[in-house]
């Protein structure tokens, strides 16, 4: 598909987004336009805010960001200025605006209730035409914007869509057809499906799963996430960074949790027949910034999934794109992944018109900073 170009204002448009995981953080950058560098007008930092770690039940999440926001902002009023657009990248369930549930016992409300209206606590520090570009995103679809965008960048000009699936602390899925992310009334909540059984899982622990997802047990999330992996193979490892990539090369984790990631690639690709699969998170790429850990997960687990993939296919569906061998290709950023896509949640709002242009990425991780002015 051959791109268009589009007049762009060449003036610096200021963002400011959160990414919120495990912990929360936050990042200005100045960007221009549709293929131009983030400037080096670009921070980030960390809320005092410990999402994980924080027990039943009554730590408000949405009020502990407005005072973590009103501390950065007596510190760093300048990062609060000239902001035009508002993104966040979140874990949990989101619906437009808000994020309705924390994927943690405490965190849920069931009346469906917001548990966190972005437009109300952000409401305090800026702009009303500011808060109107607001974008928030689960992680699984922000990231999928990233590397939607990523790869049109450097390596699958025409991809159209992308399926992104992370195997993380939890599981979860983001879909980008066309331009955006795909969302109705909520995000895309893929890793809740419940998988086939692995021959050597049938006996499953439920109880087990449900320490992964507390909801369904026996979820992709309950049964393929880095949770469970610690769970059932990670004993006498109390580190909570245990990660496949430590267990021996004969273990059968490495066929149990294969079978999982392709059979959710599949459901994926009946679904959406998309033009290229990404595959993030410490499951799928390793522990977070450790090389060793990255390259054992992709001589190890990758060349299972993309056999039990075509085995479950069985020659089935076809279409060009999925001969490629990279079809089924490991995310591109893998460090600090989270505030990267809040940031490219936050461009949605000043470039519409622009959204389907591959962007210039920054980001501290796998993807070098990409200077086009200097191409
Ligand atoms: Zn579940």
């Amino acid at each position: 598909m051959k791109r268009a170009t589009l007049a762009v204002s060449p003036q610096p448009q200021r963002v400011f987004g959160l990414g919120i995981d495990e912990k929360v953080q936050w990042v200005v950058a100045d960007v221009i336009g549709p293929r131009a560098t983030m400037t080096d007008q670009m921070a980030f930092g960390t809320l005092a805010i410990d999402v994980a770690g924080s027990s039943h039940p009554a730590i408000d999440i949405g009020a502990a960001i407005a005072e973590a926001l009103y501390s950065l902002r007596d510190e760093r009023p300048e990062l609060f200025q000239g902001v035009a657009a508002l993104g966040v990248s979140t874990i949990g369930i989101v619906k437009q605006h808000a994020l309705l549930s924390l994927p943690r016992k405490n965190f849920a409300h069931s009346s469906g209730a917001a548990l966190v209206d972005f437009s109300e606590v952000f409401e305090d520090f800026f702009s009303t035409a500011a808060l109107e570009n607001l974008t928030v995103l689960n992680d699984a679809s922000a990231k999928a914007l990233v590397e939607h965008n990523l790869a049109r960048e450097v390596s699958n000009p025409d991809a159209e869509s992308t399926l992104h699936l992370m195997f993380d602390e939890g599981v979860n899925g983001g879909i980008i057809v066309g331009s955006r992310p795909l969302a109705s009334l909520l995000n895309p909540e893929m890793g809740h499906i419940r998988p086939r059984l692995h021959p050597s899982d049938y006996d499953f622990d439920f109880a087990l799963g449900q320490q992964a997802c507390p909801v369904h047990g026996d979820c992709f999330e309950g049964i393929a996430s880095g949770a469970r992996i610690r769970h059932s193979w990670g004993a006498g490892h109390a580190e909570t960074d245990f990660n496949i990539s430590d267990l021996p090369l004969r273990h059968p984790a490495w066929d149990i949790i294969a079978c999982y990631i392709a059979q959710l690639c599949l459901i994926g690709t009946l679904t959406l027949s998309p033009t290229q699969i990404i595959l993030g998170g410490t499951v799928a790429t390793g522990r977070e910034g450790d090389e060793k850990s990255y390259q054992r997960v992709q001589k190890t687990l990758w060349p299972l999934i993309r056999k039990k993939y075509a085995d479950l296919n069985n020659g089935y569906l076809f279409y060009p794109e999925m001969a490629a061998d990279d079809f089924i290709r490991p995310a591109k950023v893998t460090a600090d992944a989270n505030v990267v896509a809040a940031l490219q949640a936050a461009r949605l709002g000043p470039f519409p018109e622009v959204q389907n242009q591959p962007i210039n990425l920054w980001t501290t991780g796998r993807v070098r900073v990409i200077d086009n002015a200097k191409r």
